[in-house]
């Protein structure tokens, strides 16, 4: 059975008939087109407005993919996306006036604590102080300490590489990150401390490793030459640490967080 949708008319029909099959394939979360639920999400910590004519809410990763398996289908190719956590970005980034998909309303779990260790695997909708909450306890707590952490989430502070005060001794994001589990535009799904191999053929996220990592290691001096030295470095692609000469190793996570900004 197709999903009762509030059909605004100022929402396209084709957005319409993609949220209808998105439910069809087994979407699992919200599907929301109630003028409330849109102008909710219609403004971030910016001085922009934007309203987007759907926010979806995935309660699994499995959920996010379903999203870009049927968007990278020709007849969806004008539907456009911005994902969110907490909207406290200040350039009005999460924004948009095609489809949000909030991370933030389910997607908010800590998935495993491993004291002995230190590292913690987390959802990407949860709060940066919800996670310091879990760890207390351990005698833990994640550093990168911004000013909006009883809001900002995991997943928006990856994508912004954010950080804080503090950062000089604590570092940013990028710099505590372990691994990600990322899905591309196309629905495929990366662990970026895996291997490239593990990546099928064709699809974007084993693209977007290949092309990173030729960019890194041929254009070396380039990169280096370019990028100044600085403490808190850029936020953006960080081609300059993603690649190590040294032991010829190259990671992918350096490219993902602070991704935005380009
Ligand atoms: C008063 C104020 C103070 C701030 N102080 C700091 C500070 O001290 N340091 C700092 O670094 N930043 C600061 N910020 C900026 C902002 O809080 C951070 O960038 C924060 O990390 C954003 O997190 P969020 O969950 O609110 O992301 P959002 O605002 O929801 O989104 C930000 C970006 O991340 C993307 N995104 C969100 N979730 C995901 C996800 N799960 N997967 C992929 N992409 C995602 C969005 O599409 C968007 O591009 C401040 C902002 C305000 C308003």
């Amino acid at each position: 059975m197709l999903p009762r949708l509030h059909s605004q008319s100022d929402i396209h029909p084709t957005v319409l008939v993609f949220l209808q099959q998105l439910e069809a394939n087994g979407f699992t979360g919200d599907i929301e087109t109630q003028y409330s639920s849109r102008l909710a999400v219609a403004t971030d910590n910016s001085v922009y407005q934007k309203l987007p004519q759907a926010v979806v809410h995935p309660k699994t990763t499995h959920d996010v993919q379903l999203i870009g398996q049927l968007a990278n289908q020709d007849k969806f190719s004008n539907v456009t996306f911005s994902p969110r956590g907490g909207g406290t970005g200040t350039n009005g980034q999460s924004l948009t006036s095609g489809v949000v998909i909030d991370l933030s309303r389910h997607m908010n779990k800590v998935l495993e604590i491993n004291e002995d260790e230190g590292w913690v695997r987390v959802q990407t909708g949860i709060v940066k102080d919800a996670l310091n909450d879990a760890v207390r306890p351990f005698g833990y707590f994640f550093s990168p300490d911004l000013s909006t952490s009883n809001r900002a989430t995991l997943g928006g502070m990856v994508n912004t590489d954010a950080s804080g005060q503090g950062s000089l001794k604590y570092g940013k994001t990028s710099d505590h990150v372990l691994s990600l589990q990322a899905v591309f535009a196309d629905g495929s799904l990366l662990e970026s401390s895996e291997s490239v191999d593990v990546l099928s053929e064709g699809t974007f996220a084993k693209q977007a490793v290949e092309i990173a990592r030729q960019v890194c290691t041929s254009q070396q001096a380039l990169i280096n030459e370019k990028f100044p030295p600085l403490n808190r470095f850029l936020t953006g692609y960080d081609l300059k640490n993603a690649y190590q000469a040294d032991d010829d190793t190259f990671d992918f996570t350096r490219i993902l967080c602070g991704a935005e900004a380009l």
